[in-house]
């Protein structure tokens, strides 16, 4: 007998077509997705994170290699056929229903994503990869708090709130978290269910433009934290994501491996 091994990818390739789209507050669209593969695809919640392909002009389908050897082939690809790729969060999968959500933040016609979903209508099609339902550890989410820790702090801009949504969704009933989010107005807040005991606190920018951080280091600066030991989830535009790493562990002592820290975006560059 020969035993043959075979090594289940822990992200495939789901091809996939705009079902709806959904404005769910002025600077955010929700986009759901929908295709018979989605069955295969697997959500742990929290921040769990898949890559978008986009199809370029005149394109139907975005043209993306796979398979294990696939960033390799896509870094090769020559720039007439390479797909623009970006991350994003998955909001809600539904696998029974074949469908998908993304909420995208629409900061204007500047990048091919926020471009790409202003104008999304039903059957569009793009490529997402996302984490496979047939591995057996499911990978691509970072919120992890050690065991041991006593609190949580999550802190982001508009682009953190799908993922800081799913993150409190999921809260245990016994865990306090203390979440700051920075947006463009007040009109972009809304209710965040949470079966823990968890103190949000908007930050609005009044209409002015996401840079910096300033507001969520201002905020988080002047905050009186539980006692115990904390876990913190920060992600948004990069340097603001730097700068508040570098408070809690310089300023309040927070040892750095509790300190989970993304920048999402980076300001005046493209991040695939
Ligand atoms: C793990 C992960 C999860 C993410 N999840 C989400 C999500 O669920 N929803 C979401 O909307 N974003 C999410 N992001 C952020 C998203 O990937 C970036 O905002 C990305 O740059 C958008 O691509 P784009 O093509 O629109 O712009 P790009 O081509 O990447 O950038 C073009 C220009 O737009 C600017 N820019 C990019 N994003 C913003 C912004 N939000 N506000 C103002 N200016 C911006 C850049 O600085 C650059 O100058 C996530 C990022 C990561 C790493």
């Amino acid at each position: 007998m020969t035993a043959v091994q075979t090594e289940v990818q822990s992200y495939v390739l789901f091809r996939v077509a705009v079902v709806r789209t959904e404005r769910i507050s002025p600077k955010m669209l929700r986009v759901t997705f929908g295709g018979p593969s989605l069955s295969g695809c697997v959500w742990a919640g929290h921040d769990h994170r898949v890559k978008l392909f986009l199809p370029l002009p005149g394109q139907t389908d975005p043209v993306v290699p796979e398979g294990p050897d696939w960033f390799a082939e896509y870094r090769a690809m020559p720039a007439a056929t390479k797909p623009p790729m970006r991350t994003f969060t998955i909001r809600e999968l539904r696998p029974d229903s074949h469908e998908l959500d993304v909420d995208f933040v629409l900061h204007g016609d500047l990048g091919p994503a926020s471009t790409w979903a202003g104008r999304a209508r039903p059957g569009d099609r793009v490529a997402i990869l996302g984490p496979n339902a047939r591995c057996p550890t499911v990978h691509g989410y970072e919120y992890r708090p050690d065991a041991d820790t006593d609190w949580t702090l999550l802190a982001g801009d508009e682009t953190a709130l799908p993922a800081i949504t799913g993150i409190l969704a999921a809260l245990p009933a016994e865990r306090t978290a203390l979440v700051f989010v920075e947006v463009e107005s007040a009109a972009e807040i809304r209710p965040l269910p949470c079966a823990g005991n968890a103190r949000v606190t908007w930050l609005s920018r009044d209409g002015g433009p996401a840079v910096g951080g300033g507001l969520l280091r201002e905020a988080i600066g002047r905050a009186e934290f539980p006692t115990g030991r904390p876990y913190a989830w920060l992600a948004g535009e990069s340097s603001a994501v730097t700068g508040l790493r570098r408070h809690l562990v310089r300023d309040r002592g927070i040892d750095r491996k509790d300190v989970y820290f993304s920048g999402y975006w980076l300001l005046g560059s493209a991040i695939e």
